[in-house]
């Protein structure tokens, strides 16, 4: 029963004039007052009311670094860079605009290591944990506008589809670039007279990495449809670009041995480990490589990643919250069946996931190939338990062909 003489103590408007009132102790509050109410919090505290700075919440590195251990094995010195890094960039993003005296600069990163050693699956947990879009695009399909194949634009226009189209969301997003290192030049390919894929697409990458408004074509965004173009703004878009970079242990060396030659340097010839010789990587050796130093001074911080060993390989199969072995065990679990592995049948899959050279993806396709007549077989049947050992991983994967599996990044 709605009580009319009940009014709004703010604004005395009577309760059938608003949509919702609500009772405190002696008074009332009506939906348009906390809403002023709410503007004026906003504003005393330096946020503008609807701006998305809100929805990030900034954690300090070492939450950012924890949130990353949950998911990515390893690869500690990557994950320190880029959780100071990211930090960095939305304490950039969130400075309130009155004391920007001092700029701070953007935080772009560069991570180079072997494929499927995580870096995609970095930048994925970092936009996972601060609940911004991510695009991940190929920098191979990446042509000079006029040329066929896709303009460095469409990178945005991916962004804002992730982004469900909100062009604020998608200012403060991130862009996983990656094969960085197939746009580098190819200054020994003499055939090459028009630098379609390199130096052209750096050049287009420029503005983007640094900040500029783009003028981006929506591509079927439904709050848009009529709209030809959006404008979004990339000066907070964090951009993380990833490549192999195969072969650019030859130019550390190089220079490491130059270093050895002209003075005596920290690292010394005989301390170099050279099993892992992209820890020592700097600008410099990027630059070797072909990336135009404009592009290295835009993606300021650098870091690499480790190839991963069988130990690692092990941990990524059972300890990341959505492990491989933890989804299988879940799996069959809503069939009712208990799922259990010995660890001689994980050590089997991960040497075998080494020996064919099939890395942390190959992992998933041999945990397939293991499983797959046990998925199709039992639910529906009276087994309730099944328990994956070696004998039964080695009886499964005889059936298959194992270099078939190999997986093309
Ligand atoms: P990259 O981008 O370096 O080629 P990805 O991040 O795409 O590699 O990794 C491929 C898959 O391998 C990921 O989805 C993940 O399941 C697994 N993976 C790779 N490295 C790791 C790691 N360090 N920790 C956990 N999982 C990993």
């Amino acid at each position: 029963m709605s009580k009319p003489d009940l009014n709004c103590s703010f604004c005395g408007r009577p309760k059938p004039e608003t949509q919702l009132l609500i009772a405190g102790l002696d008074a009332h509050i009506c939906d348009r007052c906390i809403n002023q109410a709410h503007g004026i919090v906003q504003e005393e505290t330096g946020l503008e009311q609807g701006t998305e700075s809100e929805r990030i919440e900034l954690k300090p590195p070492k939450e950012i670094k924890a949130f990353l251990d949950t998911y990515v094995i390893g690869q500690e010195a990557s994950k320190k860079v880029l959780s100071v890094a990211v930090y960095n960039h939305y304490k950039r993003l969130l400075q309130p605009t009155s004391k920007e005296d001092v700029e701070i600069q953007k935080s772009n990163v560069l991570v180079v290591g072997p494929t499927g050693t995580g870096k995609t699956l970095l930048a994925q947990t970092i936009a996972r944990l601060l609940n911004v879009p991510l695009a991940i695009v190929d920098a191979t399909v990446l042509t000079e506008a006029g040329y066929v194949g896709e303009d460095v634009e469409s990178i945005l226009s991916r962004l804002l589809q992730a982004a469900d189209y909100d062009v604020n969301r998608a200012q403060q997003g991130i862009v996983f670039i990656d094969e960085i290192d197939k746009i580098a030049r190819k200054s020994d390919n003499p055939s090459i007279t028009r630098d379609v894929s390199g130096e052209g697409v750096q050049q287009a990458l420029l503005k983007l990495l640094e900040g500029t408004v783009v003028n981006v074509p929506p591509k079927g965004g439904r709050k848009h449809p009529d709209q030809k173009f959006i404008e979004v703004d990339t000066s907070n878009i964090l951009f993380i670009a990833g490549g192999a970079f195969d072969g650019i242990e030859r130019h550390i060396n190089k220079r490491l041995n130059l270093q050895a030659i002209g003075y005596k340097t920290t690292v010394e010839q005989n301390q170099v480990d050279k099993e892992n010789m992209l820890q020592y990587i700097t600008p410099r050796d990027v630059r070797s490589f072909g990336l135009i130093p404009e592009i290295i001074g835009r993606l300021p911080v650098l870091t690499f990643m480790k190839p991963l060993d069988k130990e690692t390989l092990l941990e990524i199969l059972t300890a990341p919250k959505n492990a491989l072995i933890k989804q299988y065990i879940h799996l069959f679990d809503m069939d009712d069946i208990k799922l259990q592995f010995t660890s001689g049948a994980l050590h089997y899959i991960v040497e075998k996931s080494i020996e064919y050279k099939l890395g942390a993806r190959g992992l998933r396709s041999l945990c397939e190939a293991v499983l797959n007549d046990a998925m199709f077989e039992l639910p529906n049947s009276d087994v309730k338990a099944l328990k994956v050992t070696k004998q039964y991983a080695e009886q499964k994967l005889s059936k298959i062909q194992l270099p078939k599996l190999k997986v093309v990044s």
